[in-house]
């Protein structure tokens, strides 16, 4: 088994890292900004996300994985998911990347020429920033439930409806939404995908606050919103095939892995320093020492994908190993970092008497969204029982 990187992976990490060092503030965290004060969502931050994610963009790295003509670098697998684990690891504000994860992709598959024209470059140069609406009040797990209607009238669509966890709505300049344009077929055979400007009349964007107080995703309304014929993507009613097509990109979840392998350094750092913290609580050491060997195993785990995928295989339950693995090893460690900081922990980043500036409260309970959004524990258990394990299906 050969298990090392190559000398330009490794030299590719180092340039990751040299970037990160010039460009991110001492003590930068995306969970909890320059210092205390700036939350995750504020201005102040969004603003540094911004320019950070220009910056990325002119070195091609936003859209590595694409192919040169469309402005990426046709970087491997393995390029991105260092490139993933080295922005995970140094909580870079690398943003919403779902116009270069599937919008992109999607076009260049389906879209028409015009399409790609329009669309890709600005998502290469993050001039213009896309949200995803797939999820319903009782579509999500069971996506292809989805009820949002479009209906042709002349040279144009019609949408009705509504979606919500919609991350970043409220910031975003189109939609990549998927709805229904055929209801009387089966349920996976009438749905399409289209291009959504959000700042159509008939789009209301509502904010959901999470349990943490941050906004970062939103229930969407649509009533008789108007958008041209040519916004279709790839055949109508094909729209379900393509969604599964298009998600042929590095999927590791290494970055779920290296945000907790950061979260752990701090806190080992932490108990060092503050002994009386771990003195006398054995239970606490033991957990703290448990959660490095799971990490380790974890980003194993993870660089099987990655590896599965690099030879050109399409991995399938074991992406979602790695997925549930890593989502659970953060819920694990916030965990254990609360039980650590005692009363502490439960002090807002505000506080003058929070420690490590409040961001193991944040990461508690941000680390839940990671075990929901993108496929939800039980669902990952379904398909590693069913398709991993060959167990029949309950
Ligand atoms: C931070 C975050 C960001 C998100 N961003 C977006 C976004 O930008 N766009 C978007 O469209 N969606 C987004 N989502 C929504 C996300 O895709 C859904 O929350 C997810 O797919 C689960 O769907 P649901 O919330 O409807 O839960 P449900 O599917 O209703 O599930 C409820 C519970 O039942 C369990 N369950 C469901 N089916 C089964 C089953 N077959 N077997 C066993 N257990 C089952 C689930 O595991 C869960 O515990 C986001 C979610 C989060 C947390």
């Amino acid at each position: 088994m050969e298990f090392r990187f190559t000398a330009e992976e490794e030299a590719f990490r180092t340039e990751v890292r040299e970037f990160l060092k010039i460009e991110l503030p001492p003590g930068w965290s995306a969970l909890g900004g320059f210092d205390s004060e700036t939350e995750l969502g504020s201005e102040q931050q969004s603003e540094f996300g911004r320019k950070f994610n220009k910056k990325l963009a002119k070195r091609r790295w936003l859209t590595m994985p694409w192919p040169v003509e469309y402005g990426g670098l046709k970087a491997s697998i393995m390029q991105q998911m260092i490139y993933n684990e080295e922005m995970a690891y140094a909580s870079a504000p690398t943003g919403l990347s779902m116009g270069v994860a599937w919008v992109g992709p999607s076009l260049m598959i389906y879209g028409t020429e015009e399409q790609k024209k329009r669309y890709l470059p600005t998502i290469a140069s993050h001039d213009e920033i896309w949200c995803t609406l797939y999820s319903e009040s009782e579509a999500g797990s069971d996506l292809a439930s989805l009820q949002t209607r479009a209906v042709r009238d002349g040279d144009e669509w019609v949408i009705n409806g509504q979606k919500i966890w919609t991350t970043g709505a409220h910031s975003s300049d189109w939609g990549w939404i998927a709805a229904r344009t055929d209801p009387e077929a089966p349920k996976h055979k009438g749905i399409s995908m289209f291009i959504l400007p959000m700042h159509a009349p008939g789009i209301t964007v509502a904010p959901l606050i999470n349990m943490a107080g941050m906004h970062g995703f939103n229930e969407v309304f649509f009533q008789d919103v108007r958008i041209p014929a040519s916004y279709i993507v790839g055949q109508e009613n094909n729209g379900w095939y393509q969604l599964a097509v298009a998600l042929d990109f590095e999927r590791t979840s290494v970055a779920g892995v290296a945000r907790a392998r950061r979260w752990w350094e701090d806190l080992l750092r932490f108990s060092r320093e503050q002994r009386g913290f771990v003195e006398a609580r054995p239970e606490v050491r033991h957990r703290l020492a448990e959660i490095g060997l799971e990490i380790e195993a974890g980003k194993n785990l993870c660089y099987r994908v990655a590896t599965l995928q690099q030879a050109g295989q399409i991995p399938n339950y074991e992406a979602s190993i790695a997925k549930l693995y890593s989502s659970e090893v953060g819920r694990r460690l916030s965990g254990t970092g609360m039980e650590l900081l005692g009363l502490y922990g439960q002090l807002h980043p505000r506080s003058k008497y929070a420690y490590l500036r409040g961001r193991i409260e944040r990461y508690y309970q941000v680390s839940v969204a990671e075990t929901i959004a993108g496929g939800t524990s039980e669902i990952m258990r379904n398909i590693i029982a069913i398709r991993g394990l060959g167990l029949p299906k309950g």
